[in-house]
């Protein structure tokens, strides 16, 4: 019998869906903001290809849908550099640019946090939220890394997760500079990173090794 010549694999970030032959692509939007300019891009982009609909996702992201399999490479390109694939998206609120509740400055705390999520290869699905105040409008408390602004600085929480399981992330260290949460962000990264099994998810994660153990491998050098 004739061998089926391989499929083409997918440019990063495409997804194959339900319906054979159409694709969706969330274009990158770091910090959830879309320019005027990348507007009018993404809209004419899908109106020349003629796509369905754009969905907002439930974490802040742009999909576009309905992509047919020889459109996804013009149609990545068209957009540009918002057609980057971002492998870790953060999301994150407002804070005190904006919001009036806010205590601390979200949106370069969320800049920060994605620009150092991206250089690091993790090794399964990974969320992270970052919010200004305890309102918590990113779900930072159900995320796998979950910030939150308080007056003294901020509250770092891991292992958080709204899926089937819904568990509440546990606070690692309070009251911080960004500094130090970034060095505590690091450390409790790589001892995921190293001790994780495959397709772990964080929540799962905390509960198969305890908060302890991640706890001493991050406070204790
Ligand atoms: S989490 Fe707080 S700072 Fe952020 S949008 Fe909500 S209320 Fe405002």
């Amino acid at each position: 019998m004739e061998k089926l010549p391989p499929k083409k694999a997918l440019p990063k970030g495409v997804l194959a869906q339900r319906e054979n032959g159409l694709y969706s692509f969330s274009p990158r939007t770091p910090l959830g903001q879309i320019s005027a300019e990348y507007l009018n891009i993404i809209n004419t982009v899908v109106q020349e290809y003629n796509l369905p609909s754009v969905r907002l996702t439930a974490g802040q992201k742009l999909k576009i849908q309905g992509i047919p399999e020889g459109c996804v490479d013009e149609v990545i390109e068209r957009l540009g550099p918002i057609g980057e694939f971002s492998k870790c998206y953060v999301q994150t609120c407002p804070g005190k640019t904006t919001c009036r509740l806010g205590m601390q400055d979200s949106m370069s705390m969320a800049d920060k946090l994605e620009k150092l999520l991206n250089t690091i290869e993790l090794p399964w699905k990974f969320k992270a939220g970052v919010s200004g105040c305890s309102m918590s409008c990113s779900e930072s408390y159900v995320r796998d890394l979950g910030l939150v602004g308080k007056k003294k600085g901020w509250t770092i929480l891991f292992g958080g997760n709204a899926g089937k399981r819904v568990r509440i992330g546990d606070i690692l260290i309070e009251d911080v500079g960004e500094e130090r949460a970034f060095e505590v962000i690091c450390k409790t990264l790589d001892f995921y990173c190293e001790k994780t099994k495959k397709r772990e998810r964080t929540a799962r994660f905390v509960e198969r090794v305890g908060l302890e153990a991640i706890r001493d491998a991050v406070f204790s050098s």
